[in-house]
């Protein structure tokens, strides 16, 4: 749907030269014809009639040849259609003109670049979008271009390059990403062995963005290989400062970092992890440790206590399952499904009841014509999904949840 209206942002910029030039010169009487006919193609966009658009503006490049903007538009649409041979033959006629101005070969170079880049022909497109560059002729967008096309070819050198060219002509830091190129470029690093060089990349990394915490996790894992956990404790220490979001990322191999450096009271560190960043992966780690250290009625009365707080399913059925194997309590029974109950009564107040069949929309009500969509009776009431009940109990490796 939205992507009609980015094709009219070039449109309007193109129909803005053709007003001009319409000022300027006398184009006799297909002038105002074919501006009307324009505008009406360009309704037709609105009203996501795209065929009807083309249809009209192929009637218009067969009457007026000479018309840019209309075989901008046509050429344009016809790339979105897919018909990329077709969008490219169109934007090739164009360049190719003598009498074309400079502003208009820009906005046709960079269709054509598109369109290379469509049909993935990279090469050609990168040289386009370095000509427009070049030219000074929608730089911002080229380089922008560019730079897709060096992170589609995994040319992080090159991505960091455009990047640092982006940062000069628009004052954008660019950080985040030339961070993450650098640490794309210390992972090629590693892999061929190379840790000095990853080590440089990493500290590049880091001065571009001093929260990235990827660089992070790779030094940590490198000081771990190296043998040195007690600095990998330290450094995954920073990972929970940097983005706590990340933990359970890194959980396996923070606790391998904590025991090979011999940190005294693992089960206090998790703990302390967990009032940081209660995620499922740690919470079911959390409760295995307590479960060893402390017996099973630890465990079962440290899951209630999560699961009193958070809709977190993977733990009530980590308790379910714990319960489960235990001979039955009153009082901690009792415990147990309010627990439950409150989890399940959370996750139903939440859970929508009808679903649009056509575009997905999600109603807490029934809607006879889609609100999204606007499609009539294709929202119906959604029916509970059958459980595969061959699928075994969850298994302790907190691991195969991501599966
Ligand atoms: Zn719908």
């Amino acid at each position: 749907m939205i992507e009609w209206l980015f094709l009219l942002l070039p449109l309007a910029a193109a129909s803005g030269w053709w007003a001009a030039k319409r000022v300027g010169t006398s184009r006799g009487d297909a002038g105002p014809r074919a501006d009307s006919a324009f505008l009406r193609g360009l309704n037709f966009l609105l009203d996501e009639q795209p065929d009807k658009a083309i249809d009209l503006f192929v009637r218009l490049a067969e009457v007026d040849e000479e018309t840019t903007e209309v075989q901008l538009a046509l050429g344009s649409l016809f790339r979105r259609r897919g018909e990329v041979d077709r969008a490219i033959h169109i934007h090739q006629g164009l360049i190719s003109r003598p009498d074309l101005g400079r502003e208009e070969r820009g906005y046709a170079l960079f269709e054509l670049g598109q369109d290379y880049m469509r049909a993935g022909l990279f090469d050609r497109a990168e040289n386009i979008f370095d000509e427009l560059v070049e030219m000074k002729l929608h730089r911002e967008r080229a380089l922008e271009k560019l730079r897709e096309i060096y992170q589609q070819e995994k040319d992080w050198a090159r991505c960091l390059e455009i990047a640092g060219r982006l940062r000069r002509l628009t004052g954008e830091p660019m950080g985040t990403e030339s961070a993450q190129y650098h640490c794309e470029l210390a992972e090629e690093a590693l892999k061929r062995g190379q840790g000095a060089a990853a080590v440089t990349q990493l500290h590049q990394a880091r001065a571009a963005d001093p929260a990235c915490v990827r660089a992070t996790i790779l030094q940590a894992r490198m000081a771990m290989d190296e043998g040195d956990s007690r600095r990998a404790a330290v450094l995954y220490g920073r990972v929970v400062r940097q983005g706590p979001q990340f933990l359970p990322e890194i959980l396996p191999e923070l606790v391998a970092a904590y025991r090979r450096s011999h940190v005294a009271d693992e089960l206090g560190e998790l703990r302390r992890l967990y009032r940081i960043h209660p995620s499922p992966r740690l919470v079911t780690m959390l409760a295995e440790r307590i479960q060893e250290k402390e017996g099973d009625e630890a465990a079962i009365a440290f899951l209630v206590e999560h699961v009193t707080g958070r809709a977190d399913l993977v733990a009530l059925e980590r308790l379910l399952a714990l319960r489960a194997s235990k001979p039955a309590d009153a009082a901690r029974t009792q415990a147990v499904l309010r627990a439950t109950r409150a989890v399940i009564e959370h996750l139903g107040a939440h859970q929508p009841d009808y679903r649009c069949g056509h575009c997905g929309f999600v109603a807490r009500r029934l809607h006879w014509q889609c609100p999204s969509c606007g499609h009539w009776k294709s929202i119906e009431p959604i029916q509970p999904a059958a459980i595969d009940n061959r699928t075994p109990a969850l298994p302790s490796d907190p691991t195969v949840r991501a599966a």
